[in-house]
């Protein structure tokens, strides 16, 4: 049976909810796009954003800033990184992770991956000791989770900082407990392609007041820091506020009233990602040539984008795979490919960080494909979409 070609466009968002237009415009009106910039008794869109978002996240602190990239770097700095350390994160990764440790002028310290795409525990444990890091910047990449209470053991046990990059879990919990609560801090994007959209955007979530208020100062709020929506008490800034650089990264009036109306309807859109995502997963499941990373059962994801791993496939037929599927409007993303393409790119590529050897992460990387579910997607779609793989991978197989 030939499928009719799958049409949509895989990088087409929803638009902005009305409700968060009137709301910018609103703040376009007047004229006060700046953070700091209030009249009397007025609550600005930046302010209620960091109390919403704190409640909505079950963090005591919330800081908005200006990207994800840049609540990752301010973090770090923010948890005491120096040019003097190794900082360790797992492979499979996207370059900003690497670029905020290389950003605030630390080396990063890869650690391979599982099958299941999560930090390998046992590796994790080999490079903490041969390193002597004493910070881990997890990245949930592509919503996977960790088995986060072994983790949290492990970096107990080993005296490691963790730092959440949560780009890909905003909303996904691990036996209940939301991404980002594990360790010191949890950093969040806003960028278009994450779970809310302002452009560009990130928070920062902590529980630890001192970490919190070096992060505000850092943020750029001068000696303004008494005015953000879920920060520390102001007396702890007595010598934070001399002592701390101010890298100017704040978020905008205009961004956070976008992302408010945002924020309230994020778990009705959690539910709908988790059709799709369901839908692309019940067809490949028990398909011979696919392996579908294992979900363990104390993770909630987002399901906003799907991985797949093809095992026993080479270079030759990724890119022979590659093809067919995008002939039928499917748009992958192959992490095997040693040249990096638009967002996606491989350790081997990131020149910036000593280079590693990661055999297992390789292996695992080379079969490995990626696809966004964007909210545009209908059911249908998605069940168009995997029947195309489907017979894209049975076509590969029948050749080889
Ligand atoms: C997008 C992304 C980031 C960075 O977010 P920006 O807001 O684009 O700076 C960090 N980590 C991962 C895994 C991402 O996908």
């Amino acid at each position: 049976m030939r499928l009719p070609p799958f049409k949509g466009s895989f990088t087409q968002q929803e638009p902005i909810p009305e409700a968060a237009i009137a709301a910018a415009t609103n703040v376009m009106r007047t004229g006060r796009l700046h953070r700091y910039n209030t009249v009397d008794g007025e609550v600005p869109e930046t302010v209620a954003l960091e109390r919403e978002y704190a409640r909505w996240q079950g963090a005591p602190y919330c800081l908005a800033v200006a990207s994800g990239g840049q609540a990752m770097q301010i973090a770090l700095r923010a948890a005491g990184v120096t040019d003097s350390d190794k900082v360790l994160t797992n492979a499979f990764t996207l370059a900003p992770v690497p670029g905020a440790i290389a950003g605030v002028g630390a080396e990063p310290v890869l650690v391979e991956i599982t099958e299941d795409l999560v930090i390998d525990l046992q590796d994790f444990r080999e490079k903490a000791q041969a390193s002597g890091a004493k910070f881990l910047v997890l990245s949930n990449m592509r919503g996977h989770l960790c088995d986060m209470d072994a983790l949290s053991a492990l970096a107990d046990e080993l005296g490691i900082v963790v730092i959440e990059d949560c780009a890909h879990t905003m909303g996904a919990a691990w036996r209940g407990q939301k991404s980002g609560n594990f360790g010191l801090a949890g950093c969040f994007s806003t960028q278009t392609y994450k779970h809310i959209n302002s452009g560009e955007g990130g928070f920062i979530t902590s529980s630890d007041p001192v970490f919190m208020a070096r992060a505000t100062i850092l943020s750029g709020s001068y000696m303004l820091f008494d005015r953000h929506g879920a920060g520390p008490d102001p007396d702890i800034y007595a010598d934070i506020k001399l002592d701390t650089p101010n890298l100017s990264a704040r978020m905008d009036n205009l961004r956070a009233a976008i992302l408010r109306p945002q924020l309230v309807g994020l778990d009705r859109a959690i539910a709908r990602w988790n059709e799709l995502y369901a839908a692309v997963e019940s067809a490949l499941h028990g398909y011979p040539s696919i392996r579908l990373p294992v979900r363990p059962e104390p993770e909630f994801y987002v399901g906003s984008s799907i991985q797949f791993l093809m095992p026993d496939i080479d270079e030759a037929m990724a890119r022979a795979f590659m093809r067919s599927t995008a002939e039928r409007g499917v748009e992958l993303k192959w992490f095997g490919d040693r040249e990096p393409v638009a967002f996606t790119s491989a350790h081997t590529s990131w020149r910036f960080v000593p280079p590693h050897s990661l055999p297992h992460t390789d292996r695992i990387l080379s079969g490995l494909f990626d696809m966004r579910l964007p909210l545009t997607f209908s059911v249908a779609d998605c069940m168009l979409i995997a029947a195309h793989i489907v017979d894209a991978a049975t076509e590969l197989m029948a050749d080889a």
